[in-house]
């Protein structure tokens, strides 16, 4: 029987060291040491020996037991360093590999310009003020004094919803929100869109974006005016830029002007951006006329106040040079990734 054990232990050893996995070494386990394996068969036969002869063999069994069970550990280790040293060399990061491009998005040139504007006039303590772009009438044209024959209310020139509402024409109307809801002295900027009956084309676009300013309090002037947009294009074009103010007729503003400054490009001294005028026109300002001042619930013997507007693809065309206004709202990734 002895020698039955130790003929096992040798069989068993063989086997477990040609073990190949981890599955495989406990297959072993369970036919060597399992509850129905071969020593356990073996030990089942002990009733037929001698009593001298038991512990003798209970001691060698133990012992065959205990080198198997140490084995089947020792190899068990050694398969598990083995698959994880495969797992290793399986998942190797190549450090020579190109790495994934992140594409990092950037702002519409059109969002640029309207963040570039608004910080200006912030610095100079302007507040910003936004408003719906569906509007009434009255806040659209009414209480900007339009007259009632004005053509830019005519169907061919503004969005209608119905009878009382529109797609505002311009950002105008928030300056009426602001004068009939915000406390003196007001100063605001108000950027948005802006929508005309327009077909597109390379100056057009049914579409476009607005940047207005608003300052009404006691003695407002004319020359604070002028002050501030002398500031606010030395600020975006350059210290050296000089407005020009151009007499004009707006029905929200009286008296008027259009506002050119010194081109850019060759600094007032002609060239194919200014049309070889030197000037290029940017804006339109005036002190805001009493009615507009009235309308709003302001009096007009007491305060005053000015206001001017941009089109801010204007800007952003003249400081990009783009040529075309469609470029801007047709998404061209090729197109837009340049600014
Ligand atoms: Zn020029």
């Amino acid at each position: 029987m002895q020698e039955k054990l130790l003929n096992l232990q040798e069989a068993a050893l063989n086997e477990i060291k040609d073990a190949q996995s981890i599955e495989q070494l406990e297959s072993l386990r369970v036919k060597y040491l399992g509850k129905k394996g071969e020593i356990t068969s073996i030990l089942k036969e002990m009733g037929k020996l001698s009593a001298e002869e038991r512990p003798v063999i209970g001691k060698v069994a133990n012992e065959v037991r205990e080198a198997l069970e140490s084995s089947i550990n020792s190899k068990k280790e050694e398969l598990k360093a083995l698959e994880q040293q495969k797992q290793l060399a399986s998942e190797v990061i190549d450090v020579t590999m190109p790495g994934k491009v992140f594409t990092v998005g950037k702002k519409h040139p059109i969002t640029q310009i309207i963040d570039e504007v608004t910080e200006i006039f912030m610095g100079l303590g302007f507040s910003v003020a936004e408003g719906p772009e569906v509007e009434t009438i009255e806040n659209n044209f009414d209480a900007l004094n339009a007259p009632k024959d004005h053509p830019s209310r005519d169907m061919s020139d503004t969005f209608y919803v119905n009878s009382e509402l529109l797609l505002r024409t311009q950002t105008s109307p928030v300056q009426v929100r602001t004068m009939k809801n915000e406390e003196l002295p007001i100063k605001v900027i108000s950027p948005g869109r802006c929508f005309r009956y327009d077909s597109p084309d390379a100056t057009h676009s049914p579409m476009f974006h607005q940047i207005e300013g608003l300052v009404v309090g006691k003695d407002v002037t004319m020359a604070q005016l002028k002050g501030t947009l002398d500031n606010f294009v030395q600020k975006l074009f350059g210290d050296a830029t000089k407005t020009k103010f151009r007499p004009h007729n707006f029905p929200f503003t009286e008296p008027s002007a259009e506002v050119d400054v010194t081109c850019f490009k060759c600094g007032g001294d002609g060239c194919p951006m200014c049309k070889q005028e030197g000037w290029i026109e940017i804006l339109g300002s005036g002190m805001v006329h009493p009615n507009v001042l009235r309308n709003c619930g302001i009096d007009p013997e007491i305060y005053s106040g000015f206001a001017f507007g941009m089109g801010v693809e204007r800007l952003a065309m003249l400081k990009y040079e783009i040529d075309d206004i469609r470029l801007l709202f047709e998404n061209d990734m090729r197109f837009l990734n340049q600014f």
